[in-house]
């Protein structure tokens, strides 16, 4: 159903870590080719609604749809597979490998995909190895790495390393990317330039971005829609002028 209907739903989630209710029956939608952002305040329950859409943590109840597929059920690296990459925070590397190593691990993560089957009319392992190459080098050369792709990315800078980690998380050819946190730690420069490639990533890689994020001049210059979280529940969602504006979005941030 092109331009209709939603890529990932999520319908009532709720999750207690003991008399906490991190998230306290939230619902909300992803369309195909949107950038969505995820606010709220430190605990809201940003950083438990992605374990869940990534199967690293278990709901108590509600239902997570992806194109399709009942997340709920799927085993946790089933996740990649159907089509959808995460970055971490504190970034997925292997620090003491070189950049391609990283982005070539990446693109193995989906060694059932479409991609990569059909790509090389090569027999098996060495057809799958040549794509998953070629794949590495589009993706290095994409986020700029390519003087950087023999390197260790532990003696990287930070700033570097965490656009490996987008390659990284690019590799597996997801239709949905989630970013946690894109934004933590880079200098004004580097902020930027990320808010051109999360653009990029959208446009010219066709891949749906749901981020969380705190930087709000960041979120409120590439979002197309802003869901707002306080105290696990869902406050506000809608364009990023009507979210800014919300009485208890205002109210969530100044802490009341
Ligand atoms: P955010 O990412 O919005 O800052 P979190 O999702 O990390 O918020 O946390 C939401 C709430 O759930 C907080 O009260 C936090 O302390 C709690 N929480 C998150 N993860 C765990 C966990 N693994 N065990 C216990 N409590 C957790
Ligand atoms: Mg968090």
């Amino acid at each position: 159903d092109p331009g209709s209907g939603s890529l990932l739903k999520v319908e009532n989630i709720i999750v207690r870590f003991g008399g906490i209710l991190a998230l306290n029956s939230v619902s909300f939608d992803v369309r195909p080719g949107e950038i969505c952002a995820l606010i709220g305040p430190n605990g809201a329950g940003k950083s438990t609604l992605f374990n869940c859409l990534s199967r690293l943590y278990e709901c108590d109840s509600g239902s997570i749809t992806f194109n399709g597929h009942k997340l709920r059920s799927l085993r946790r690296h089933r996740i990649a597979e159907i089509g959808i990459g995460r970055t971490f925070q504190n970034l997925a590397l292997f620090r003491s490998m070189t950049v391609r190593e990283n982005v070539l691990m990446g693109c193995h993560s989906r060694h059932h995909a479409g991609f990569l089957r059909n790509a090389f009319r090569l027999p098996g392992a060495a057809r799958i190895e040549a794509a998953a190459r070629a794949r590495a080098d589009d993706l290095i050369d994409f986020l700029q790495l390519a003087e950087y792709a023999e390197r260790v990315v532990a003696d990287l800078p930070f700033g570097t390393q965490k656009r490996v980690e987008l390659a990284r998380a690019l590799a597996s050819d997801p239709q949905l990317l989630l970013l946690d946190e894109p934004a933590c730690g880079l200098n004004h420069e580097e902020l930027e330039g990320l808010g051109v490639l999360i653009r990029d990533i959208r446009d010219r890689l066709k891949v749906t971005v749901l981020l969380v994020e705190h930087h709000m001049g960041l979120v409120m210059s590439i979002s197309d829609r802003v869901v707002a979280l306080n105290f696990g529940k869902k406050i506000a969602e809608g364009t990023p002028a009507e979210v800014r504006m919300h009485p208890e979005v205002i109210r969530a941030y100044l802490g009341e």
